[in-house]
């Protein structure tokens, strides 16, 4: 028999990078404790259905305060994953199944929702698109708030139990989970399923929180109070560490940090290549503290603003005044550098909860960024007439998403000009066009006639080129954005437009073994991640 103090080492998908150790905190999610599934009779049904009604209505009321949590605390983007919930549970055909059971078969509501919910959960998890999976983890949280509404439980069990700097282990992090973990809760996070675009990534990602996935059965071989060590950047999990793991796990924290501190110490300096060419190193942010981090970290300016938050998980759309608010609140700590605010690229993967737009078979290659800004004028006017008032504030560029056809372009300039004619406005701000499709990279000089700068969004532009969804797990080996097939893009775009300045925005920028061939490409501004930008302009150092 294994002697349960010994070190075992799992392995798994690395999905959320970094180094984390601590004791387990084991978290099992067995509805069956709560005395909420039996048969009921006759004269209950009424009574039954009135609970179920009050449980809805309770969980539709802490979804929403969840929403505002994670907005506030995390991201908007995030936040809209809760009102997705919310819709979800109020889904008029889901309850109308759910009252259908408690009548005719003369269940609990607890029985009901466990036999309707789990049977929409199973048919979400069968299939084969990774979008659906992740209903089906929506599904499965909805049924444990229902039930744990039902029983009267209020309190989370991780807000309630988790010990700081723990190291959780779960079968799967539901997004309504992650909030406890916020602030550095826990130290690092052991799943057994998850890919790297669930939700449970992407809120590990944002959160900088150390997770690996994959390992079926942890769960039962792990249990609380353990001493553990998680190396998320290579996928390993070590409970019950010897001496010598103990040291090793050291020691690569300690490379780390030094690693880390070295590219901190110069952070403030410019990126200058060893043949004396200056680099700028931007950030990319979407909210006022990405920009302090960014100004911490030595940013040289703001590359990429994605002002997506400000709308997302929004009942009505931010008129002139909350626009022109925000917008100047989240890049005040950057005055005096230059900044690139990109329009509303709304659409896709990123959802757009006040306009009923027509369902579309295949969203990322419909009305998306540009596109969908032409659908709606006065959406594109609003934030057309803030940034031209901005412009006496800050050294304000205008970036235009998802650019495909020169007259993308050419339209939004004109707006441009109509709205500082009509606000009379003197300086106008530069405009530059988003490459993301091949197409907008093999007509680059027709597109610079109506932009002054070009800037590469690699992530969409890997996405459209080799026609692998950029979220999707299922076709992750089609998506290399460092691919040769790339670069010869960057390439052509750079001989076809030679006096035009070329910049990236996309996660390639960030990857220190890609700087060298993406300054060959003529590049001259990399904007990534707040945190990588230390590392980002040590790369650039080293280049020739
Ligand atoms: C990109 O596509 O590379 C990009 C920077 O835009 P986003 O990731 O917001 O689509
Ligand atoms: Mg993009």
């Amino acid at each position: 028999m294994r002697d349960e103090n010994t070190s075992r080492t799992f392995s798994g998908k690395p999905i959320s990078p970094g180094l984390g150790q601590g004791w387990t905190f084991t978290y099992r999610k067995d509805l069956r404790r709560f005395d909420e599934f039996y048969d009921i009779e006759a004269s209950n049904i009424e009574a039954e259905l009135k609970r179920f009604e009050l449980a809805v209505a309770e969980v539709s009321r802490d979804l929403k305060d969840l929403a505002n949590r994670v907005r506030e605390e995390i991201d908007a983007n995030l936040s809209a994953v809760f009102h997705a919930h919310i819709a979800m549970v109020n889904d008029t055909s889901l309850k109308a199944e759910v009252k259908k059971k408690i009548r005719e078969e003369q269940v609990s509501a607890g029985s009901a929702i466990n036999m309707i919910f789990r049977l929409w959960e199973r048919r979400f998890s069968s299939m084969e698109a990774e979008i659906a999976r992740e209903k089906a983890d929506d599904i499965h949280d909805l049924t444990q708030r229902l039930v744990l509404s039902l029983a009267g439980v209020r309190a989370h069990e991780l807000e309630a139990r988790l010990s700081p700097g723990a190291v959780l282990v779960t079968s799967r992090l539901m997004p309504s989970d992650t909030i406890f973990l916020t602030g550095r809760k826990a130290s690092a996070v052991v799943l057994e399923t998850g890919g790297k675009a669930s939700h449970a990534a992407l809120f590990a990602r944002e959160m900088g929180l150390p997770c690996v996935a994959g390992i079926k059965g942890i769960v039962d071989a792990v249990p609380s109070g353990k001493p553990a060590l998680v190396d998320a950047d290579a996928g390993n999990v070590i409970i019950n560490p010897d001496q010598n793991e103990k040291k090793n796990f050291q020691e690569k924290c300690q490379r780390k940090d030094q690693v880390r501190l070295k590219a901190r110490a110069h952070s403030h300096e410019p990126a200058t290549t060893k043949s004396g060419k200056v680099i700028s190193v931007f950030a990319n942010v979407g909210q006022r503290e990405d920009v302090c981090e960014a100004i911490k970290n030595g940013a040289d300016g703001i590359g990429l603003y994605r002002v997506e938050n400000i709308y997302l998980g929004r009942q009505e759309p931010a008129d002139y005044a909350c626009l022109l608010k925000e917008i100047w609140k989240t890049l005040a700590p950057a005055k005096g550098l230059p900044v690139y605010v990109r329009l509303l690229d709304i659409g896709a993967d990123k959802p757009f909860p006040f306009k009923k737009k027509q369902r579309e078979s295949n969203p990322s290659l419909g009305r998306r960024g540009i596109r969908f800004l032409h659908e709606y004028p006065e959406l594109l006017q609003t934030q057309l007439d803030v940034l031209l008032q901005l412009t006496s504030d800050f050294d304000l560029h205008v970036l235009v998403p998802m650019v495909t056809l020169p007259s993308d372009i050419q339209s939004v300039k004109e707006h441009m000009s109509d709205a500082a004619s009509r606000t009379k406005t003197r300086a106008m701000p530069k405009l530059g066009a988003m490459i993301e499709t091949p197409a907008a990279a093999l007509s680059a000089p027709a597109i610079t006639v109506h932009a002054d700068f070009l800037s590469f969004g690699t992530n969409d532009l890997t996405q459209y080129t080799f026609a692998a969804d950029r979220e999707n797990i299922a076709v992750d080996a089609y998506f290399d954005d460092a691919h040769d097939v790339i670069f010869r893009l960057l390439r052509i775009v750079r001989d076809d437009a030679p006096q035009i300045p070329l910049s990236i925005c996309g996660e390639l920028a960030s990857r220190p073994e890609a700087i060298s061939k993406i300054l060959n490409c003529g590049i001259t501004t990399l904007s990534v991640a707040p945190p990588s930008i230390p590392k980002v302009k040590e790369a650039v150092r080293h280049c020739n």
